[in-house]
């Protein structure tokens, strides 16, 4: 097979990226918007040994998970979504044996314990406009007019669109004010090859229970001209909560400055997931989900089984938001995050909540529970500092080692862990699965629909000695 070929092929299978799988004479190919179960005539564009790449020019026989017509007309060509054309059902079962299937192969776990702890993924009723944030680019079209959209997959091609379908419907009017304030006065869009211009991108959150909304302009610059009749059209918007800039003169691919100052209104929003209040600046992390994120926390302290008199450590805890949904169960709860922003929110939200037994650590939670664990253990005539349930919702890589080596030899009763990449978290497991712990229950969660991502959470329990 030569680059430039067309051949027909059946797509057999799902690649971690979404993409279509199918074999011609023995030879894999991987195709990029094509949908399992597809027959499709396909242009090679790249070959290696044992597989190569292909484009898709022509679906021959669509097949039956095929959405007819995507309710995004940019679907394909966006970066947002790989999987738009994929109905929503066969979303959610491709996520489904993505984490079983690594479960299995890196975790080494036996297909009859999957089939046992496993519980179906949690997807959602309504697939679209469930983010709460976006952060948008803004370009310059072949005319000189200011756009903004969404990069294409893997460039930094911006596709004009002001109306994502998974974003909020505010979004597009926010975006609109932008772009017509621009043009009124000759404002230009930040280009990233010359580092000249000036509007780099806008942040926009909104609050699903508050209807708080909050902009924040990120700008190579320190002001922006004209700011107060930017912010005379913003307030129009109802909910309109939080108007921010965040100067950002660097060269780099990061979006955000490392400050923002408040051009009008707060300097956050707040919003609850459910009883718990949060306060969300333009820095803050924060789920971009909320209607999953709730049932996500829902199952993560299902998981963790509380009854009130326990010790939990809420590990990679962000701006504590697992934390204090714990904390209302809970005895004591401790917190560990790097980001010092994170743990300042955190005490914040756990203040504003009147919570009073969480209590939050700065810095990596491989350093900060082993020297805890240590310092005590000295401390207190040899008793070690103590856990009946730890939970850990690390970053895509996963935990350190040296943290699931403290964490066994703490040996609390249960291990809840909530991972945004099956694959580490699959590691992860086989390493705890190796030193006294089993798995009781599995389950993944489909905070991002139309994309190829997945939340599982994990619960493994203390093995009788
Ligand atoms: N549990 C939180 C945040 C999860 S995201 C929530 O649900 O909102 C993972 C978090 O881990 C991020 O806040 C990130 O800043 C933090 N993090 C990354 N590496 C870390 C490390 N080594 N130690 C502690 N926190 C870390």
């Amino acid at each position: 097979m030569q680059k430039n070929d067309m051949v027909t092929v059946t797509i057999e299978d799902i690649g971690t990226d979404g993409e279509g799988i199918g074999k011609v004479d023995g030879y894999t190919l991987f195709i990029k918007d094509a949908v399992i179960g597809d027959v499709a005539e396909v242009k090679i564009m790249k070959t290696k040994k044992n597989y190569g790449y292909a484009r898709l020019m022509k679906i021959v026989k669509p097949s039956e998970y095929r959405v007819e017509s995507p309710v995004c007309r940019l679907a394909r060509r966006c970066g947002g979504c790989q999987i738009q054309e994929m109905e929503y059902a066969r979303q959610l079962r491709f996520k489904e044996e993505k984490v079983r299937g690594n479960l299995m192969r890196i975790g080494g776990i036996r297909e009859e314990l999957l089939d046992k702890v496993m519980e179906p993924i949690i997807g959602m009723e309504h697939p679209f406009a469930y983010r709460n944030k976006a952060q948008f680019p803004f370009g310059t079209d072949k005319n000189g007019q200011p756009v903004t959209g969404f990069y294409a997959g893997r460039t930094h091609d911006i596709i004009a669109n002001t109306d994502c379908a998974l974003g909020v419907p505010v979004n597009k009017e926010i975006l609109e004010i932008m772009l017509g304030f621009m043009k009124d006065y000759g404002i230009r869009s930040y280009d990233e090859t010359s580092g000249e211009g000036f509007i780099r991108h806008v942040l926009i959150r909104y609050g699903f229970t508050t209807k708080e909304i909050m902009v924040c302009i990120v700008i190579n610059g320190r002001q922006i001209p004209h700011g107060d009749v930017l912010v005379q059209r913003l307030i129009g918007l109802e909910g309109m909560t939080s108007i921010t800039i965040s100067p950002n003169t660097r060269r780099t691919n990061v979006i955000m400055g490392d400050r923002y100052e408040v051009l009008w209104g707060k300097a956050f929003i707040t919003d609850y997931i459910g009883e718990v209040k949060y306060q969300i600046s333009p820095l803050s992390f924060y789920q971009v989900n909320p209607v999953q994120t709730e049932k996500l926390y829902e199952l993560a302290l299902e998981y963790a089984d509380l009854k009130g008199e326990e010790t939990v450590w809420d590990l990679y805890c962000g701006i504590g938001t697992i934390s204090l949904f714990l904390a209302k169960r809970a005895k004591q709860v401790y917190g560990v995050e790097i980001v010092p922003q994170a743990v300042i929110d955190a005490r914040n939200n756990a203040r504003i909540n009147g919570i009073d037994n969480a209590e939050f650590f700065g810095g990596k939670a491989e350093e900060v529970l082993p020297e805890y664990y240590e310092r005590y253990a000295g401390e207190h005539g040899g008793q070690k500092a103590y856990a009946d349930v730890v939970v850990v919702d690390p970053p895509r890589k996963g935990c350190d080692e040296t943290l699931l080596r403290t964490i066994v030899r703490m040996r609390p009763d249960r291990v809840v862990y909530v991972s945004c990449d099956s694959a580490t978290l699959a590691r992860d497991v086989k390493y705890l699965r190796g030193d006294g712990y089993e798995v009781e229950r599995v389950r993944a969660v489909d905070q991002f629909p139309h994309t190829v991502h997945v939340e599982t959470v994990c619960l493994l329990s203390k093995k009788a000695q």
